[in-house]
């Protein structure tokens, strides 16, 4: 059997980050993979430009059942600290918007960066993860190549989402026979769809996008964001959904306003009161995507109307069918799209500020695995680095 000091499980974002901190502390690290490639979510995230960090990183930018959790990782290794880290290996990055910094090249000049940061640790690939268990002080990782001992164990085995890129949920398996709890994993960051009733209205719009806000829950306790939505055949998708779908759960019911530059009612009114026998229709289609203006027009029955002839209740009508569109998603496009996974290996029972499993020493998660997910924008990047090296740290420093 192969005996080292530390078994990262996981060569993605947060396991090849956790190596590099780890290489040169004199440890003997393996870090173990199913997939042919290392960081293969990096390779294609921000449409192949890798969304690596966020400038407005903060607790705040996450969900988890344990709110506070990540502020400590967080704090000990900042968006600054990896952009030090690009900046250095000459990676050319650009800030797009809100503070999200991307590579002008390709993100795979961020797996170099991570591969060449970890040099002296050994990478093995097409190796399966199976189980995990502890023997006579050590723990055994079972994998397809045979088992390995090790003093201490990292699990950066991300979460469910986008099977096809090599997720599998072996983590939770592993947490949970340390007897870890788990916050029910949902899908994250995906489009969300619509009953065959709702499609009427969406589906002939496939295609369009619009700025829009999207809403869950109310009054003050209400989560907005302000982003593109684009129309799909199944239901909704683009950023301002995405990123409320981390927060939908099933029966939740959405507000979407899709005209939140001004006051639709108002405009209507105004447009009416300069005359002319203009249809309803063309006037909304001054301020909406064509197909939109017709589609809502068709579906409250006012596809031949004329604008001079309505009263205000039906203005107001249609400006709260656009500005504030209350649906019901049936569910999602789940794990085969999903950009992260909601939920995971509770909070509770890890150190916030290493990352080590309270009911098991030596044992530790970082990244997606744990009930930790961030905004869409680089949030998930820098928990990775950041939950890394603060499991990275508090090894080194023992
Ligand atoms: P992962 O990167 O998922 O790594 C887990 C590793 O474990 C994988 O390599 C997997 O092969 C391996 N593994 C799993 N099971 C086993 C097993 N049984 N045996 C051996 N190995 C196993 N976030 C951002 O911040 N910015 C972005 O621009 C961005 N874009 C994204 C685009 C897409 C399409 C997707 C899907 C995600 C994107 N994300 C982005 C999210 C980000 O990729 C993840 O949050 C991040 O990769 C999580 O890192 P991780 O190391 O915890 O898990």
């Amino acid at each position: 059997m192969d005996h080292v000091d530390i078994a990262i499980l996981g060569a993605g974002a947060a396991g090849l980050f956790c190596a590099g901190s780890l290489a040169g502390s004199g440890r003997r690290v393996l870090v173990l993979d199913h997939a042919r490639a290392p960081g293969e979510k990096i390779r294609i995230s921000g449409g192949g430009r890798c969304n690596f960090t966020n400038l407005a990183t903060s607790y705040d930018r996450f969900l988890s059942s344990t709110p506070r959790f990540a502020a400590s990782a967080l704090a000990g290794y900042r968006p600054r600290d990896f952009v030090d880290l690009v900046d250095r290996a000459g990676i050319a990055w650009h800030e797009k918007t809100l503070g999200q910094l991307f590579c002008d090249g390709s993100a795979k000049e961020i797996v170099s960066l991570l591969l060449d940061r970890m040099r002296g640790t050994e990478l093995r690939l097409g190796v399966s993860v199976t189980g995990l268990r502890q023997d006579g002080g050590r723990f055994v990782v079972e994998t397809s190549a045979g088992p390995v001992s090790a003093s201490q164990v990292i699990v950066a085995t991300g979460g469910k989402s986008i099977p096809k890129m090599g997720a599998t949920g072996i983590g939770y398996e592993l947490a949970k026979s340390f007897g870890h709890h788990l916050i029910e994993p949902r899908p994250g960051l995906v489009p969300l769809t619509f009953a065959e009733q709702d499609l009427d209205l969406s589906r002939p719009l496939a295609g369009v996008a619009l700025d829009a806000v999207t809403s869950h829950g109310s009054g003050k306790s209400a989560t907005r964001f302000a982003d593109a939505v684009l129309f799909t055949h199944r239901g909704l998708s683009g950023p301002a959904i995405l990123q409320i779908s981390s927060f939908w759960q099933p029966g939740d019911e959405l507000r979407v306003d899709l005209f939140p530059k001004g006051d639709l009612a108002a405009l209507l009114r105004e447009a009416r009161g300069q005359g002319g026998r203009v249809q309803l229709r063309t006037t909304l289609a001054r301020w909406l995507p064509a197909r939109l203006a017709d589609a809502v027009a068709v579906e409250l029955g006012l596809a031949e109307a004329r604008l001079a002839d309505q009263g205000n209740p039906v203005l107001d009508r249609v400006a709260a069918r656009i500005s504030d569109w209350r649906l019901k998603p049936v569910g999602s496009e789940g794990w085969r799209t999903a950009e992260v996974t909601v939920g995971g290996v509770s909070c509770a029972e890890i150190h916030a500020k290493t990352m080590e499993s309270r009911l098991q020493p030596g044992l530790y998660f970082i990244g997606e695995v744990v009930d930790v997910t961030g905004w869409l924008g680089g949030y998930n990047f820098q928990w990775a680095w950041a939950s890394a090296e603060a499991a990275a740290q508090a090894i080194v420093k023992a």
